[in-house]
């Protein structure tokens, strides 16, 4: 296989993750603890989570939707404040890899 065949095959991280699938479980597989977010001053969830998970209100306040939740854990790892409780989402639900 050529390198230009090589590279015509090679798929962007927008189609990748198209070919994933998710099956939300109702039961957030994440909970956050709001009222160390009221003191947290630099919220790096904002800018940290590949998914856009977590997202800030009108009012300031920050706001979580586990739905689009890729499992990756780094909330977990970087919150200051260890606002967050996190566990994996019951068997056959959350995301569903379908690439590699
Ligand atoms: S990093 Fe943690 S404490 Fe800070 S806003 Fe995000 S979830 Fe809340
Ligand atoms: S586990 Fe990853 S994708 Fe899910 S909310 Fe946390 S940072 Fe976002």
């Amino acid at each position: 296989m050529s390198t230009s065949q090589i590279k015509k095959e090679k798929k962007t991280l927008d189609e990748i993750m198209k070919e994933d699938k998710w099956e939300v479980d109702e039961k957030p597989h994440i909970v956050v603890d709001y009222e160390q977010c009221e003191k947290c001053q630099s919220k790096p969830c904002l800018y940290l989570c590949p998914a856009g998970c977590y997202t800030l209100s009108e009012s300031g306040k920050i706001m979580f939707n586990h739905e689009g939740c890729l499992e990756c854990g780094t909330c977990r790892v970087i919150c200051p404040l260890k606002a967050i409780k996190w566990e994996y989402p019951e068997p056959g639900k959350g995301i569903h890899y379908r690439y590699g």
